[in-house]
């Protein structure tokens, strides 16, 4: 790994997530700071990819560059085995096929994670 704190994504393809080295927690989205300690070292660590969706919105009118016009699209906090809560969009089905508490599995856009249903 770099010491890119924005990678997702390991060469190997695998997601990555940010543990800090003060206080031993996961967080996500990267920051620069851990939120809890304020400890700037971090290391990543791969997951499995797996995760369920914890709640979820349907985007029709995008605010954010790079996504208009790819409306409707969801926007989902999803909960993994392995700890965090992570934000993605969930692709590779219809907005109204997405439910609380589906299955989903990471895959990357763009070298993003994006979540897909599993
Ligand atoms: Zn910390």
């Amino acid at each position: 790994m770099s010491g890119d704190t924005c990678a997702h994504r390991a060469a190997n393809g695998e997601l990555v997530i940010q543990r800090c080295t003060g206080c031993d927690r996961r967080s996500h989205l990267p920051e620069p700071a851990c939120p809890w300690c304020g400890t700037r070292d971090f290391r990543s660590e791969p997951v499995s990819g797996d995760g369920v969706v914890h709640t979820f919105t349907v985007v029709h009118r995008s605010f954010a560059p790079g996504y208009q016009g790819r409306e409707p699209y969801v926007a989902a906090w999803v909960d993994l085995p392995d700890g965090p809560r992570v934000f993605g969009h969930v692709v590779g089905c219809a907005p109204e096929e997405v439910r609380v508490g589906m299955p989903v599995h990471v895959t990357f856009i763009d070298d993003l994670p994006h979540w897909r249903p599993a």
